[in-house]
């Protein structure tokens, strides 16, 4: 790799001078998550994302959520506040969310997409985020199906104001680049550059080797394994990346740090556990791990 600005994430690439706590401190020095994630189809991934941010530092988190995907909570982490919103057919609805415009002007960041699905009042919701608010922004899955779709969603996200990353698997970058997933395959970092600039964002462009760009520098990950091959996993990411701006990282080094760490994470796993066995919210007990080899 000739381009000098190419590097291969290594621990010396990340800031990690927030994880210490001061002794006096509190939990609003730790940020305000907020999360809006899940369907009646898709509970788990609100339920992986809001834990992932709870296990990973943030002061406080609040699921927004709708009421029709709570049947299957019983493995959320009870340090997780929901706002249980009123859905249409299992999917979160428009006016429920903009009744809880007060608590999302309060929150630090915010986190849009997981297992959403895509919906109008998803596309509604999130053109009304962008257009009233200006915190920064995390957006994956459905979050990022819905701006491929939308574009009047695009040029808000576009133009908004406060610091955005998104998360794309290999598929959901061909969707919103308008291309064939065998392109963004061919050359992953000019797709990921490409969706960092048009967005002026950081994008993590998830795959075996994630790239994260600011559009200019770019960061490749080799850490993690193909164990992390399963649904859930990309939700688990989310989750840090939000947790780690709540406790004042930039979106770009809140963005290395929990590739590394989610990474991390799953390979220590494999010292007692398998490929086939590790799972997603095993992943998120393993931070504690991934943390400590760390710092
Ligand atoms: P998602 O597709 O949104 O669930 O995200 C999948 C997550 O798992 C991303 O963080 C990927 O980088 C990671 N992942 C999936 N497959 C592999 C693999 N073969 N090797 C390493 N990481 C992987
Ligand atoms: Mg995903």
């Amino acid at each position: 790799i000739k381009d000098i600005k190419v590097k291969i994430l290594t621990a010396e690439d990340l800031d990690i001078s927030r994880f210490y706590r001061f002794p006096d401190s509190h939990k609003g020095d730790y940020g305000k998550v907020g999360i809006v994630a899940g369907s009646k189809y898709y509970p788990g991934a609100a339920v992986l994302c809001s834990n992932a941010a709870v296990q990973s530092g943030c002061g406080l988190c609040y699921l927004i959520t709708p009421q029709e995907a709570l049947y299957f909570q019983n493995l959320r982490k009870p340090e997780i506040i929901v706002l249980p919103l009123e859905g249409k057919e299992g999917v979160i609805s428009f006016d429920s969310f903009v009744k809880f415009n007060e608590y999302l002007a309060k929150l630090d960041v915010l986190g849009f997409g997981c297992g959403l699905t895509r919906d109008l009042e998803v596309e509604k919701i999130l053109i009304h985020i962008l257009e009233n608010f200006q915190i920064p922004i995390v957006i994956d899955a459905d979050g990022l199906n819905t701006l491929s779709s939308s574009p009047k969603a695009r040029e808000l996200l576009a133009s908004y104001k406060s610091q955005k990353v998104l998360t794309p698997h290999y598929m959901e970058a061909a969707r919103v680049l308008d291309v064939d997933v065998k392109d963004v395959a061919k050359s992953p970092i000019d797709a990921a550059k490409k969706i960092a600039s048009e967005f002026r964002a950081i994008c993590v462009l998830k795959g075996s080797r994630t790239i994260i760009t600011d559009g200019d520098m770019v960061f490749i990950n080799v850490l993690g394994n193909p164990g992390m091959a399963k649904g859930g996993s990309g939700d688990v990411l989310t989750g840090i990346i939000l947790s780690m701006i709540a406790q004042g990282y930039s979106a770009f080094e809140a963005a290395k740090l929990s590739v590394y760490l989610h990474s991390l994470s799953a390979d220590i796993l494999l010292e007692k556990k398998t490929m086939q066995t590790i799972l997603p919210s095993d992943i998120i007990e393993g931070l504690n791990s991934a943390i400590r080899r760390l710092i």
